[in-house]
């Protein structure tokens, strides 16, 4: 019977770029729902960009610009990455989102009514010229134990000691500088520590219960303490204005503190998606939900996922999550990854040096386990395996003997041999390796299917058809030979197509067959069946690669905090170059297609450039007053002082983009963009003004 699923990836935070080690988890959770879709279950795969908080406030702050404004942004670098990257989201939402407010303020309100919900006043540190409370990692100070410098509010990052910010010597404010004071404050707690919580976790979490993996369950055994000794403390789930974030109903001037409205962000995501689907939200989250949820987390966030979280579930009248998957962490060449050594690497520039997303995929799987330990990416292994075992073995067996089924038998195939011990060895494999996908075991999974391909391999090999194919009246032979090798190219393509999602899309185009599902690993192709023309399907990795990506990661130590200048050029040339040599799907120069309707949402008109001057303190802006008909004029920042002097511009026409959020930067307030084109290839630098033909007027609409 179809099973009802729910699954989850934790939310990444909305205040930097996605990186290999988040990949990790993204890509085991991938490969986990696309199992299970195949598999013919009712799988919903939601995530969200975790956008609230301090650091998220003080760094749009800044940047110049609006909380929303940063989020905004950074969502649709996140999902770039992760679409690049094949993970197949049924819905990337926002945690800043009125289903979210809604999900929040409703568990918040169902704790209080059940008198889990507590307030007192705290004692904390208070930035006098930023007007705020400090969170401990915005606060720095003298370490109480070794005395070293500049260390945060919560630990030494010298001799490792954790303390409260209290305890620094010296103490003073990483956002103003200023010397922090204590005041009080009435905070909200969720009352953890209270009896029915204890009594729920400790049931919950135990081992033989089975929600959590054994080395988790141990963990939370800890934290709860031997029987008889609750060690579990309240959670502090409020933060004072200013903070961004949802302010707690009934509460002025508190806001759920981010944590609270994280993993409730889960419910959020579902909760849009069920709206646009037509799903029954409350079938997946009512108490006696016969549904699945599954939450794939790093080590790192059990205490939220494994305590928190449930008890906040469990108490405000939801079902808890039926199993939390946690995994560990990922270093490179078996150090941390340090962006000194280049191996802080991030998605986006392991796509854009030309590198395909599913070698990576790939890796990942063949180290993958149900266990909490750490994951090691080794280039040079990386290298290896993905030649080897993806090039040399797996795409081998089709490039071997397409070509002879297209040109000497018209494309069509002959019967398959069923009792072939390859076909045989596949078969009967086929439902050991589901239990390896569903147990997450997939590193096993992968040495299964690798041992299944040395086994196609060697058939191959024994019939060897490029030599059938010189002899004369071999031609039944050569057709036996291929069309047995292809539909034993085809049963293994069921078993990877979790992992290579875009190279099973191919072979499905090439061979002309529907897509894929795991219950096509018992049949076969029917003689006569006619193939298309063979695709090329995977290049080999190129070490070359590796070196520039390294070296890429290496130059950008600095964070690319302005948009406008983060198109380096060296990156942007890589691309060009490889993007010749390389089949990756993410790699296309054009952006994804849109539709008439987006495309008209924005509002093009023709602006005249009243006015244009240089901007005092800026090396790349010009301030541009465009004309845009009616009376109207707007206050534009351009980049283009490089190209353009300001008194060339004035009385000329242009393009702009008149429905642009306003954006207040630096020096003003841009209300608005003008379109210049510039070659992202870097071959052709220079910045082009666009301009309408003759006889167009200020305020005409472009489109
Ligand atoms: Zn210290």
């Amino acid at each position: 019977m179809s099973r009802k699923i729910l699954v989850t990836s934790a939310l990444p935070y909305a205040n930097g770029a996605i990186h290999l080690g988040h990949l990790v988890e993204y890509i085991q959770t991938d490969i986990w729902v696309r199992f299970q879709k195949m598999s013919g279950n009712e799988c919903w795969y939601v995530c969200a960009d975790d956008t609230h908080g301090t650091p998220i406030m003080l760094r749009a702050e800044k940047e110049g610009i609006t909380p929303e404004q940063l989020i905004e942004r950074v969502h649709g670098e996140h999902f770039r990455d992760f679409s690049g990257f094949l993970v197949g989201f049924d819905n990337y939402h926002s945690t800043h989102s009125p289903e979210n407010r809604e999900c929040a303020n409703d568990i918040y309100g169902k704790l209080k009514a059940a008198g889990l919900i507590d307030t007192r006043t705290i004692e904390q540190y208070y930035d006098p010229v930023k007007q705020m409370f400090l969170p401990d990692r915005f606060i720095k100070g003298e370490c109480p134990k070794c005395g070293a410098k500049d260390q945060y509010g919560d630990n030494c990052e010298s001799c490792g000691a954790a303390y409260a910010p209290t305890d620094l010597i010296s103490p003073y404010s990483a956002v103003s500088g200023a010397k922090p004071e204590l005041r009080n404050s009435e905070h909200y707690f969720f009352k953890l520590s209270d009896p029915r919580c204890e009594a729920f976790l400790r049931q919950y979490t135990a081992r033989d219960n089975g929600v959590l993996q054994p080395e988790a369950a141990n963990k939370m055994q800890e934290w709860l303490g031997a029987a008889g000794e609750n060690k579990l403390t309240d959670w502090d789930i409020s933060r004072d204005a200013p903070y961004f974030g949802f302010e707690i109903p009934d509460a002025p001037g508190k806001y759920f503190y981010v944590w609270l409205d994280a993993p409730i962000g889960y419910m959020g995501s579902f909760r849009n998606l069920c709206a646009k689907q037509g799903l029954d939200f409350n079938e997946f989250f009512k108490a006696d939900s016969q549904t699945e949820l599954y939450h794939f987390i790093g080590k790192d966030i059990l205490y939220f996922h494994a305590l928190f979280w449930p008890a906040e579930l469990q108490h405000a009248g939801y079902r808890t999550p039926t199993k939390i998957f946690a995994h560990g962490f990922l270093t490179v060449d078996g150090a941390k990854m340090s962006k000194s050594r280049g191996t802080f690497i991030t998605a986006g520039s392991f796509l854009k040096t030309g590198l395909n997303p599913e070698w990576l995929r790939y890796y990942f799987a063949a180290k993958l386990s149900a266990t909490m330990e750490d994951i090691d990416l080794n280039f040079e292994d990386f290298c290896a395996r993905v030649n080897s075992d993806l090039v040399g073995k797996y795409v081998n067996i089709a490039s071997r003997s397409a070509g002879f089924i297209a040109k000497r038998f018209n494309g069509e195939l002959a019967p398959a041999d069923a009792s072939l011990p390859a076909i045989k060895a596949i078969q009967e494999a086929a439902p050991r390796i589901a239990e390896l996908y569903e147990a997450r075991e997939f590193a096993k999974a992968m040495r299964e299917i690798m041992a299944l391909t040395d086994i196609a391999n060697q058939y191959v090999d024994s019939v060897k058809p490029w030599e059938l194919a010189k002899q004369e009246g071999k031609d039944v032979e050569l057709h036996a030979a291929c069309s047995n090798a292809l539909n034993l190219f085809r049963l293994l393509t069921v078993l990877l197509k979790p992992i290579l999602p875009v190279v099973a899309g191919k072979v499905e185009k090439f061979m002309n067959i529907a897509p894929l599902n795991w219950g096509d690993t018992q049949g076969l192709l029917a003689a006569g069946h006619a193939i298309n023309a063979y695709e090329h399907l995977m290049t080999r990795v190129d070490p070359k690669l590796i070196e520039k990506l390294v070296e890429t990661n290496k130059e950008s130590l600095a964070p690319a905090v302005n948009p406008e200048n983060s198109q380096k050029s060296a990156e942007s040339q890589q691309r060009h170059a490889q993007h010749q040599q390389n089949e990756v799907k993410a790699e296309s120069p054009w952006e994804p297609f849109c539709n008439i309707d987006d495309f008209m949402k924005v509002d093009l008109r023709i602006a005249r450039i009243a006015n244009a001057e240089h901007v005092e303190g800026a090396d790349k802006l010009v301030r541009l007053t465009l004309d845009i008909g009616n009376n109207e004029t707007r206050n534009v920042f351009a980049g283009i002082k490089s190209a353009y002097d300001p008194a060339q511009l004035v009385g000329r026409l242009t393009v702009m983009v008149a429905n642009l959020a306003p954006r207040k930067m630096k020096f003003g307030m841009s209300e608005g963009m003008v379109l210049a084109a510039s070659d992202t290839t870097g071959t052709t630098p220079g910045i082009f003004l666009l301009s309408p033909d003759s006889g167009a007027q200020p305020g005409m609409r472009v489109k």
